[in-house]
This record gives C-alpha cells, structure tokens and sequence, in this order.
C-alpha cells in the first residue's frame, strides 16, 4: 500500500501556484460542492483554525464539520499504516511545493476509505508557510474497481488461485529475490488427468471444486514462500522458492503424487484424479523464466509418457538434450513448410538371390543448425506437438512425388513402404484420402506398402480392421513392422490382412548370441510360412546373421549388411544393379585428423561437457557426460551418447581434472562418427586463446611422462571398464 502511496504523491515544483486565497470565491463555489464527495478546505497555520471546510468533508470522514474544526485532528483519522507516509509527505508543503497523495483512513463508522489529497500552500515574503488549501476526494470506489481488476488480472476468477500472469511475475521475481543468486529453487508443472472429463460430464462447478481441493491438498506440503497457481484448464504450476537438494524436491514430488491417491468429495461424488509433475531447476535447467517453464514442461511430457500418477525431474545431465528437444520442437512446423524433411530409402533383398524386392521409406530432418536429425528424435515431438499426422501426410505425398518421378525417368522401381502411425486410424475415412492421393499422383496402389506397429492393434479392433481392410482393397500391402517388441499375440496375425511381418531388429541381432532369440526367430518364420505370409528380417548386420536366416528359410532381408537408408539419387543406382552384395560390415575407425601429437590414454577420461555456444548463440546449459579417449594440445576425442552436428560454430566446453589439476578446454566438433546406436564419437579442435596453451602443454608433457612411468596416478579421475558398459549403465541419467 505504502508504494502506491509513493507512486501516487506528486510534486509540483515548477508549477505556478495556483492560490485559493480569494474567500469570496471559495464562498461562491462551495455550495457546489456541498452534496459531493469532494471536501475543499482552508487551513490557517497561525490561528490553526479551518477558515473554509466543505460539507464534503462530512461526508467523507462521517464527523460533523464542528468536531473536525475544533476536537478532531485530521491526522487522527488517517489509517495507522499510510500516517508515516502521509506525515512525511505533508512536510514538502512548509518548503511551498504543491503536493497531491493517495492515503486512507478510518471514518467515524469504523470504515476504511481511499481519499486523495490535492494541497496547495501559500508562503509569505519571508518563506514560512501561512495557509494550506486543499481539495479531498473520496476516491474508494476506484480503488475498489482498481484492486478488483488487479485481482482479475493475476487471479483465476474460479478457484481464486493465482493465475498463469501471477506466476510468471513471481517467478521472474524469484531471479532476485535473495542475494545468494545461486539459491536453488524449482518450478513443477502438473497436469491433471480426468479433468476435462470431470468438466464435460458433471459440469464446471464441480470440476472448479476438484480443482480448489487439489489445490489445497497440494498447498498443505508446500511453505508458505511457495506459490501455487492454476497455469491452464488443468494445469498447476508451482514455484518452489528454496530447494536444499534434489533429494528433496522428490520427496515433495512423490508426497504430491500420493496426494492424488486418496479420492476427493465433492457435493455427492467421490472423484478420483490423477496427476503428472514435472520439475526443472535454476540453475541447472535455465536461467530465466522462460527456459525453466519449457523444460519443466518437457519433464513433464517425459513424466506422461511413462504413465499416470509420475513425476519427472528434468536431469541435470540432459539440459543439451533438452535445449536440443526444444529447438527441435520450436522448428518443426517451420521444417515441413520449408522442405526440411528428406526421404532416404533402405532396399529389402531376396535372402536367396540377394534381389531388390521392396524399399522403406525412412524419413530424416536436414535442420539448418542441429544437421540430420533420426525419426527417433524428432517423432515424438512431432507426437506430442500435433504434427505426426502432418509429417506422416508428408512422406506419403513426397513417396508418391518420387515415384512419379522414377515413372517418368523411366527407371524401374519397386514398391515402397511407408511407416503409418496410429493416429491416422482415428482420422475419419482417411483410407480415401490416401486413395485420392494414390490417384493424383497417378501411382500404382500395388507399389505401396504401409506398415504398422502392433500397438495399434491392441485398441478398438473394429475400425482399424475395417480401415485396413480398405487400404488391402485398394490394393495396399500391410506390413506388420517390429513383430515381437510390443504385445504380440499370435491371434493378430489370423484376425488381421497382413500380407509381410517384420522381425525387430533386437531378435535379429541377438539371435546369434541368444538361443532363445533364435527360437522366436525359428517361430515366427514358421508360423508366418504356415498363414502364408513373408517374412523379412530387419537390422541384419552380419554375415553370421544372413546365414541363420536363411538356414530357416527367412524370405527377405533388409540390413545394413545389403544398405544403409540412402538418399534418391544413391537409392536409383542400387535400383540399376537390380541385386546387391553383401557389404564387408568390417568397421572403419575414426582416424587421428590433428596435426599435434596425442596422448592416447589407457582409460577414458570422464569429464563435464557443456554446449556454451550454438550458432553465435551463447548458452548457459547444465552439463553432460563425455569420455575423453585422447588428448592433445591443439584437441581431443571423446565419447557422449548426445547427438550433435559437426559445424564450427558450436562451441563445447570440457571441464576435468589431469594429475590433480582441474582444466577447462573449450572446442569445437570438426568430426563425428557414430559408434553404436545412441553412442557418438567426436574430434574437437580447441578454440580457446594461445596464452593459456603453454601450461597446457606443460601439462601434457607431465602426463605423458606419467603414462611412460605407468604410475597410474592420475588414474584416480578415471573410469575403469569397456566404455560400452559405462555409457549403458549411465543411460538412464542421459
Ligand atoms: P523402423 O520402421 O523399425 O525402421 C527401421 C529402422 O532400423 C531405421 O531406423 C533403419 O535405419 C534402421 N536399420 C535398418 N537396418 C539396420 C541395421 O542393419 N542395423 C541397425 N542398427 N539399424 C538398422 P530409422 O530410419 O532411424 O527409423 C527409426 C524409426 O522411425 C523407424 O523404425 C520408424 O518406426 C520411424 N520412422 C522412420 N521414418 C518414418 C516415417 O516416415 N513415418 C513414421 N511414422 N515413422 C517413421
Ligand atoms: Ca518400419
Ligand atoms: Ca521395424
């Protein structure tokens, strides 16, 4: 209140005085002003007398103006908390200022009231303060309005709980508030599940209600520094304002999650609700308002996808994954616009003649910053932004536009496949709009192949097989992809039109390791051979593997053993070959491309990566593993599980500790190579200034002689063990 006091007291310096002191004027313009709430009044300092008082000021303060002019001092009136502010604003008038403030006070029925005070003094020759007049207004009911606005402006109007405005506010707030800038705090997001359902089927109110007692059950485990806010329809957004550890913002996540398991009564129902929370961290995942929203947003995405009643806490190691997730997320509907997305192809062989048979399309996205980005990265945002069915739209068009094209040019294809997701099975009779497109296009239905996950079928039968049979009678084969991974049940295969099963790559490649893989290998070859349906193997690497399959009479293959997925024009030259060799899956080793000479080391050597710049763009990211595999004074090599582009511009910052000393080198990726699945290997030039270099150096030459000692010293930072197993174990953590 007291600010508003400030803000609202003006002073008048430069403004010439304007004086009240003709009496016959004031005489004549009071009766005016006598049934109003504004009080004009003429105080006389050397008498202390009031030579003019309006009625107004009866109205106003509730005292009859005799008491006012003789027993009742103004300044008894104002409320305790504006008298300091009021008592020290009327001290400018002595120096002859004009002032005008806002101040309450307590009238004689014991209510609170706003006025506002315009006064103007008069000085005489010798600059002392003879008379103040003054004007009085009630202004209550604007303050009033003024107050209901602000609540409405930071206030859900339903549950009266802080809204999303109010939240931003205090989070931003929160960046500042204490001096120690490095105390922890958290922001959470909680979607509430069943809520719209609650809304839609027993109205607003009780669904206001529920929300009102989540509300409060989740206020009683928070402090009283926290803020809770409705963020959406059914949404909660808290900010923790201190957290001592990561330990304890779980434990007030579970508490929270558990809150949701006992059931809510409100009027005659007993409702049950489940919720998921995700929590992001300063200064771990941002470090404004923005970026700690959106990654507690993205823990919570993670925290749905893993089921009801979880919470997720952005780890502190994923920050670039997640700033990646994010960037990737913001530029996705960008990319379809601007023809981002490319098609590579992959040929599926005739396990015996080694023959083209059939291609996958596989879909990847050329990102102008982050390179060519897996369909496993980038699909699920796709999936969680609404976009699936959009790239899913794309490749079907872009398959059919190639063909087209093939068609044209007079090159003789094969039919290609294409992975469907679930959802177009809920687009009404999207079997003719594939038809259509099939038709526009002037494309053979026979030359596609569209390929489902068991997933889709677990749900409402009817109507996948009813579009399914469609699509087949279009003249569409269905391929059933990943067959093993999910739910399989053999009763699929019988109840649906399949025409080819896929056998997940995992059997394929573990089936040489694994006798139980092969026998689900063995079985399912068998079982399809006896529905007549063909049966290609997926992910076939190697020779062994070929050879296995064939022992069984496996139909196709599709592997890198024949081809990687390979863009068009690559894709058309294997098409003139008509079949395709085995390739010899020996692997080439990333080479040395530095000019300085390193120092391989016997064990990677852990250390803390951050992304510090990205395309002239500096970044205040949490950190990520990498293990160093060797070092030289002008780079290293190392190893992370994160996907990166090779570009100049991207700067990564390695912080570890050689022979006890804790260096920083900062780099920039020159070379990439992937290693395995998820597992990346990377040359890094240093980039930073010369004058730290001879120390560097120094320091390298002392490892080296160390190494040459095979003292193992400096093995202390180290990680023993195959890095495989390292980046395994650590995987949950990425
Ligand atoms: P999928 O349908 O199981 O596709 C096969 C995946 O295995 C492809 O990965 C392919 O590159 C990879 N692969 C093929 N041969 C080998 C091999 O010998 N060894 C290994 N390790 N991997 C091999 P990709 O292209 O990354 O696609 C991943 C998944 O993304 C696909 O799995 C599919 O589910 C999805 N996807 C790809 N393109 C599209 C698309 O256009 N639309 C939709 N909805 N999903 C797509
Ligand atoms: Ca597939
Ligand atoms: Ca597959």
């Amino acid at each position: 209140m007291n600010d508003n006091l400030n803000e609202n007291l003006e002073h008048y310096n430069n403004e010439p005085s304007l004086h009240i002191n003709d009496q016959n004027l004031i005489n004549s313009l009071l009766p005016h002003y006598e049934n109003t709430d504004i009080g004009i009044w003429c105080f006389e300092i050397d008498t202390e007398n009031y030579s003019v008082m309006s009625r107004g000021i009866e109205y106003i303060s509730g005292y009859p103006k005799e008491a006012l002019e003789n027993e009742i001092e103004w300044t008894s009136l104002v409320h305790p908390e504006d008298l300091p502010k009021f008592l020290e604003n009327n001290k400018y008038l002595e120096s002859g200022k004009i002032s005008r403030q806002q101040y309450r006070i307590i009238d004689k029925h014991g209510r609170v009231k706003w006025l506002q005070d315009f006064t103007i003094p008069t000085i005489d020759t010798n600059g002392r303060l003879i008379k103040i007049d003054g004007i009085t207004s009630d202004i209550t009911e604007q303050k009033l309005m003024e107050e209901k606005l602000k609540f409405l402006s930071e206030y859900d109007p339903y549950t009266k709980l802080p809204n999303r405005r109010k939240f931003f506010n205090a989070l931003e707030t929160r960046f500042h508030k204490y001096e120690d800038k490095n105390r922890k705090f958290a922001v959470m997001t909680i979607d509430m599940d069943r809520f719209k359902f609650i809304n839609d089927t027993l109205g607003h109110e009780i669904a206001d209600e529920l929300f009102k007692e989540v509300a409060s059950r989740l206020n009683n485990l928070l402090s009283p520094y926290d803020l809770l806010a409705r963020y959406g329809e059914d949404e909660f957004a808290i900010l923790i304002d201190t957290i001592e550890s990561i330990e304890s913002i779980t434990t007030i996540a579970e508490r929270m999650i558990n809150a949701f398991k006992e059931p809510f009564y409100i009027e005659n129902y007993q409702l049950y609700a489940t919720a998921n929370i995700g929590v992001s961290t300063f200064p771990e995942n941002g470090n404004n308002s923005i970026e700690l929203i959106r990654n507690a947003n993205l823990a919570l995405y993670k925290s749905q996808k893993a089921g009801k009643n979880k919470y997720h806490i952005i780890s502190h190691l994923s920050s670039i994954q997640s700033f990646k997730s994010f960037s990737l997320g913001r530029d996705l509907k960008k990319a379809l616009e601007n023809n981002e997305m490319v098609l590579h192809f992959q040929p599926r062989v005739d396990a015996f003649t080694n023959e083209i048979i059939s291609a996958e399309a596989l879909i990847r996205w050329n990102h102008p910053e982050w390179g060519i980005i897996s369909p496993i990265e980038f699909l699920t945002i796709a999936e969680e932004n609404g976009f699936i069915e959009d790239v899913d739209n794309w490749v079907l068009n872009e398959v059919c536009h190639q063909m087209k094209l093939l068609k044209e040019r007079q090159i003789l294809t094969v039919p290609i496949s294409i992975n469907i997701s679930a959802v177009h099975f809920s687009v009404y009779n999207w079997q003719e709009k594939v038809a259509s497109i099939i038709e526009d296009y002037g494309i053979d239905s026979k030359d596609l192949e569209f390929e489902i996950t068991e997933s889709l079928l677990l749900n409402n039968d009817d109507s996948v097989q009813h579009t399914l049979n469609a699509l087949k009678s279009l003249g569409i084969k269905i391929v059933l992809d990943d067959f093993g991974t999910g739910y399989s049940s053999l009763s699929y295969l019988t109840h649906f039109p399949f025409d080819i099963i896929k056998i997940d790559k995992s059997f394929t490649q573990n089936m040489v390791i694994n006798e139980k893989d092969l026998f689900i290998v063995k079985s399912i070859i068998f079982m399809a051979k006896g529905l007549n349906i063909k049966v290609v193997a997926e992910g076939v690497e190697t020779l062994e593997q070929l050879k296995l399959l064939k022992e069984e009479q496996c139909d196709e293959i599709q592997g890198y053993l024949f081809s990687k997925p390979v863009p068009i024009e690559e894709f058309i030259s294997l098409l003139k070959k008509k079949s395709l060799k085995p390739l010899d899956p020996s692997v080439k080793g990333a080479e040395n491309k530095r000019k300085y000479n390193r120092i391989e080391l016997p064990y990677p050597l852990e250390a803390e990566m951050r992304l510090v710049s990205f395309a002239g763009q500096s970044l205040q990211l949490g950190k990520s593993h990498a293990l160093i595999q060797n070092v030289s004074i002008g780079g290293l090599r190392c190893i992370t599980n994160l996907n990166l582009p090779v570009r100049g511009d991207i700067h990564l910052q390695f912080d570890t500790e050689i022979l006890d000393q804790a260096i920083r080198l900062i780099g920039k990726v020159i070379w990439k190579e992937e290693m395995k699945e998820d597992l990346f290997v990377y040359g890094i030039e240093f980039v930073q200034n010369d004058e730290k270099q001879p120390s560097f150096k120094i320091l390298l030459d002392q490892l080296n002689d160390e190494l040459k000692k095979e003292n193992g010293v400096f093995l202390k930072k180290m990680i023993k063990g195959d890095i495989t197993v390292y980046f395994n174990k650590q995987k949950k953590f990425f």
